[in-house]
């Protein structure tokens, strides 16, 4: 009952957010109703983020250790199965991500006909300073093994993740030796993350309508207009793989229809949209596949915030669109051989990308360098980034969803199987 009551209001939220962000946009900017509601409305989704972010970094170490180490009730091979295949269903669903951006940008052009004088408007107000990297791979590898002190403390999450990993599985392969209370104490505190994330989901209706509002009607509708076409194609197959391919999958794996994903799903979908954040999205998106949708919470723990990091569907496919899109802005157009280059770092950057607002857009830099397209050109797309993130983001926490289910359903059908030797 109250927690229909929540979604109810939640839903009322995000209506009530959108009707008066496009209210203010009406007014105008410098109304001063526009100027003082957008600084209230900025206030209170900041704290709404704030509070959600709080917990990432306990909620995130806790449930990788709690998740990889109760691996360890089962057998070591039942552990490694599970890791593969939920690494598997990872790549496999951001491949398809990829392959359907790459067709969409392919068949429908995007950026061939965007007046040239605009582009280079744009990159004359661009700043090499805040994307330049050089080299991925390498600093990714660094990043993930660190001071897991200092990572905690800084909050840098796939060093956290990648510590997690390891201590959750040298507690899994040593359970025998006395780590059961270790693993009970772990237990407990990620329980205890999720009472708080519970009462955090009580702001959630106020969060959510200050986080639309703002949105709606602080977006730039001039290059709106110019980049229309661009943002169409992106939504639309964002769209497209979130509401035909995954519950398309999803439902040929585990037999679970769109709608029952849906009420099970929703509300971590609607909290995905209005923060554009995985990461900030995680406490619910556990709750949701844990209470909602009956995930085991060995898989939930592993699976969730491992696919919160990894796992990013929408922003894969924004990535290599987005390489295209600037391919025709700059009149260059793309061999098989460099689209397939495009496919592979569209990949890898989007599994960098941490899951924070417009991380996808800083990780984009080595798929453009990866072809040799004009890094600059990423100006262009700032302005629509913020609109477009919002759909990759609940695009990628709904592929985190469908990954714990499906990984539940084939490590249950695996096990099920008589006489079926368990191995790799
Ligand atoms: N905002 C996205 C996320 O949190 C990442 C991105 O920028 O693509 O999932």
């Amino acid at each position: 009952m109250q927690m229909h009551s929540l979604n109810t209001q939640i839903l009322a939220g995000t209506v009530a957010g959108i009707l008066l962000g496009l209210g203010l946009a009406a007014v105008g900017p410098d109304a001063a109703i526009t100027r003082h509601s957008l600084a209230v409305a900025s206030l209170v989704g900041t704290l709404f983020i704030d509070l959600l972010k709080m917990l990432l970094v306990p909620l995130v170490f806790t449930s990788i250790v709690t998740g990889v180490a109760s691996l360890g009730a089962h057998d070591g091979k039942q552990m490694r199965r599970i890791g593969w295949i939920t690494l598997g269903f990872f790549v496999f669903s951001m491949a398809v991500a990829i392959f359907l951006g790459l067709s969409a940008a392919n068949l429908f052009r995007p950026g061939s006909d965007l007046n040239l004088t605009l582009f280079q408007d744009s990159m004359q107000h661009f700043q090499a300073g805040q994307t330049a990297t050089s080299g991925f791979l390498v600093p990714f590898l660094h990043t993930l093994f660190q001071n897991p002190f200092a990572a905690l403390a800084q909050g840098n999450i796939l060093a956290i993740v990648g510590f997690a990993l390891i201590l959750g599985m040298a507690m899994a392969l040593h359970g025998q030796h006395g780590c059961g209370n270790l693993l009970l104490l772990f237990r407990e505190g990620m329980d205890l993350m999720l009472v708080i994330t519970g009462w955090i989901m009580q702001l959630a209706p106020l969060g959510i309508m200050a986080l639309l509002t703002q949105l709606v009607a602080t977006q730039n509708t001039l290059l709106l207009g110019t980049l229309a076409k661009f943002v169409l194609v992106v939504a639309g197959t964002t769209l497209l793989h979130g509401i035909v391919i995954l519950p398309l999958i999803l439902y040929s794996v585990t037999g679970m229809t769109p709608v029952r994903f849906w009420q099970g799903a929703h509300k971590a979908l609607v909290t995905a949209f209005a923060t554009s954040s995985s990461a900030a999205t995680l406490p619910v998106t556990l709750q949701c596949v844990q209470d909602n949708l009956h995930v085991r919470k060995d898989i939930a723990g592993f699976v969730i915030p491992l696919g919160a990091t990894l796992n990013m569907d929408g922003t894969a496919l924004y990535e290599a669109a987005a390489a295209l899109f600037i391919a025709n802005l700059a009149g260059i157009e793309l061999a098989m051989a460099q689209q397939m280059t495009v496919f592979f770092t569209a990949m890898i950057a989007a599994m960098g990308a941490p899951g924070i607002p417009s991380a996808g857009m800083v990780t984009m830099v080595m798929v453009l360098q990866s072809v040799g397209l004009p890094v600059e050109a990423i100006a262009i797309l700032l302005p629509v980034d913020r609109l477009l993130d919002t759909f990759r983001t609940t695009v990628n926490v709904e592929g985190d969803m469908v990954a714990c289910l499906v990984v539940q359903k084939m490590t249950d059908r695996s096990l099920s199987r008589p006489g079926q030797p368990h191995s790799l």
